[in-house]
């Protein structure tokens, strides 16, 4: 789908102004307006911002489904679980999120009304009187009123991902990793010309993800790549979460390049899951933090941070899931780097030392840059000999 952008006009146009008008967002108008304009590509924007979107002022699939949910308060309609077709919504999210702080096990505070929010509500009936039968009607509605707000909890959920994640051990041996290399096939991502050369993003994100493969299996981990160099057809963030989920992987890394009109931005980000409301995945941001703290310390990249963002590929995946932007493919300085084999092993030496520290506990991690990725290998050889 074309996303649906400012001039445009039409049913299309009208549905996302009266959404935004909902959300007030946007001062409701005449009836029959249905241009996109100024102030409602200013709206868009704001929507996105606020849900951690990219900011690009147009309706594409990713901010329409957002907005699509959107609609949805708490309250407005009974929820329940239903089959094959989940209900989807923000009161579902606002829901899970109400549950979270009162310590019920809802997962990720994903929007998705599944088996796990059905069987959390079903435990909250239970506990206050309410006929138990998973639904969230009148009744139950009441109930959270009542109780919802004297309940201050931290964020039992993501302690929870966390102790399950120690619980593993520090060992790399057969833990599961997916490694996603951003765009590919038809959708090249970034390209920038360089004399006779010309580099792609997604060209540059398959030869990092299949260097990270190589180190990574050598330390002993299982290593999947969401796509293979040359794929047919474009793969959307939401097929790289399902087949991500599908295989029970650990760990989630995303790679991709940025690229900017001016040429003058650089520098790498990591990005994790969250809400700008302090709903976080704490394993996920601790995964953001390394990876990024070991690309700036060991490739002088600048750094450009972490950061909470709820795009579906974080969002939906079900385990720990980083994105990285690796330098900007169209900062002179940077491509000059990235273009360079010696300077993407350090990159990828980089990225082993943070997963490899992410399973340290947290009393023996290690500064930092310190981690010699050649030792672990010698490590892994030296324990399947013994
Ligand atoms: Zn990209």
């Amino acid at each position: 789908m074309r996303p649906i952008r400012r001039g445009d006009r039409g049913p299309a146009v009208r549905e996302i102004c009266t959404i935004l008008a909902g959300l007030d967002l946007l001062v409701a108008r005449r009836d029959d307006s249905d241009e996109f304009e100024a102030a409602t590509e200013h709206a868009v924007r704001t929507f996105q911002q606020l849900r951690g979107l990219s900011v690009d002022g147009q309706v594409g699939a990713e901010t329409w489904r957002a907005l699509d949910a959107a609609r949805w308060r708490l309250g407005a309609r009974t929820l329940y679980q239903a089959i094959p077709d989940p209900l989807v919504g923000e009161d579902v999210r606002t829901l899970q999120e109400r549950m979270l702080e009162m310590g019920y096990d809802v997962g990720r505070a994903d929007g998705v009304y599944g088996a796990r929010t059905a069987r959390s509500v079903a435990q909250f009936q239970r506990e206050v009187g309410v006929t138990s039968d998973g639904a969230c009607g009148p009744h139950t509605m009441n109930a959270l009123r009542r109780l919802g707000r004297k309940v201050i909890g931290g964020r039992p959920q993501w302690l929870r991902e966390s102790d399950a994640f120690q619980q593993s051990g520090p060992d790399l041996v057969g833990k599961m990793i997916i490694i996603d290399p951003g765009h590919g096939g038809p959708d090249p991502g970034f390209v920038v010309p360089d004399g006779t050369l010309r580099w792609s993003e997604a060209e540059l994100a398959y030869d990092l993800a299949a260097r990270l493969e190589g180190r990574l299996a050598a330390a002993g981990m299982r290593v999947h790549l969401t796509r293979g160099p040359a794929p047919t057809a474009q793969l959307t963030d939401l097929a790289r979460a399902h087949l991500a989920n599908e295989l029970g992987g650990d760990l989630f890394i995303s790679l991709h390049i940025d690229g900017h009109a001016n040429p003058e931005a650089d520098g790498v980000a990591t990005y994790h899951y969250g809400t700008d409301n302090g709903v976080t995945s704490t394993v996920g941001e601790r995964l953001a933090g390394l990876v990024q703290r070991e690309i700036v310390m060991r490739t002088g990249l600048r750094d450009c941070q972490t950061h909470a963002k709820t795009w579906e590929l974080l969002r939906l995946t079900r385990m720990p899931a980083v994105r990285v932007e690796v330098g900007y493919l169209t900062s002179a300085r940077d491509r000059e780097r990235l273009t360079n084999p010696l300077f993407r092993d350090q990159v990828v030496e980089a990225v082993v030392a943070a997963v490899q520290r992410m399973y340290y506990p947290v009393d023996q991690d290690v500064p930092t840059g310190s981690i010699d990725v050649r030792e672990l290998r010698a490590m892994v050889a030296a324990g399947a000999r013994a």
